[in-house]
């Protein structure tokens, strides 16, 4: 796992020089800042509970996480785009229950279309890994393309020189889930396994340089990686959501994210 490196803070400073440089995207990254944000706060609040860490088993461990729920939802009910937004007004009327049923059908079996569920869980999760919990209360397969910690999917893949053996840069994926990120093979498709370099294109803009669309042609699934090698400032998660053009280009090409982001792209 790499340092410290990804804190909630250095992914909130990335994302606003982002939103101040690219006029394109301005208003999903500012939105992504907020979560971000809001997403920090719950990192902050689970982390400060005297005497508390998580189970592993999210049921006994969402008393304590309930307390964070409006807070988020409220933060989206002002900032998200009008879908999330009426959504967020609905769960804060809802009975706790309501949420936190969502929470554990999510944590058994994640989606990219569940985004409050991802929202609120990555930071539990992320803090579950950090204080050297797991998750004992859900069984998952062992593959190479899914997060070890959690069994979740990838959401983004990034290049980073990890050893003095590798001039061009180690790949890693990062779990959409739980926010850790695991050592993968360089030229394989994260979501089918092809390796046959025929098949896996690798597209880029000179918008960005230092990301690329990774897609596979037997799958039709693609991942954007961040080349930390070309530009060790970047953020894989909010470069990734700041490269929006290239999910343009991706989905007009017929190829599908193998993971959307929180802002749903
Ligand atoms: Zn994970
Ligand atoms: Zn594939």
């Amino acid at each position: 796992m790499i340092a410290r490196s990804d804190s909630w803070d250095i992914r909130i400073h990335r994302a606003k020089e982002l939103a101040r440089k690219i006029p394109a995207t301005q208003e999903i990254l500012r939105f992504y800042v907020k979560l971000l944000e809001s997403q920090k706060q719950i990192d902050e609040f689970l982390r400060s509970r005297a005497n508390w860490l998580p189970s592993g088993k999210l049921g006994d461990d969402l008393p304590v996480l309930r307390a964070c729920f409006p807070a988020l939802l409220h933060m989206v009910e002002t900032n998200g785009p009008l879908a999330l937004a009426e959504e967020a007004a609905l769960l804060l009327e809802a009975r706790n229950e309501i949420i936190e049923e969502m929470l554990l059908s999510y944590w058994q079996s994640p989606s990219d279309a569940q985004f409050f569920a991802k929202a609120f869980l990555q930071p539990y999760a992320r803090w579950l890994a950090d204080s050297g919990g797991r998750p004992i209360d859900k069984s998952f397969d062992n593959k190479e393309n899914r997060c070890p910690f959690c069994g979740g999917m990838p959401q983004v893949s990034f290049l980073q020189i990890t050893d003095n053996t590798s001039e061009s840069g180690n790949r890693h994926l990062i779990c959409a889930t739980c926010l850790t990120d695991w050592k993968f093979r360089r030229v394989v498709c994260a979501y089918c396994g092809e390796e046959r370099p025929f098949k896996l294109g690798y597209f880029h803009t000179p918008e960005y340089d230092h990301v690329r669309v990774e897609a596979c042609d037997t799958c039709k699934r693609y991942i954007k990686g961040v080349d930390l090698t070309r530009l060790g400032l970047a953020n894989p998660l909010v470069d990734e959501v700041a490269a929006a053009a290239l999910d343009v280009w991706a989905k007009e090409h017929n190829y599908i994210k193998i993971e959307m982001n929180l802002v749903g792209l």
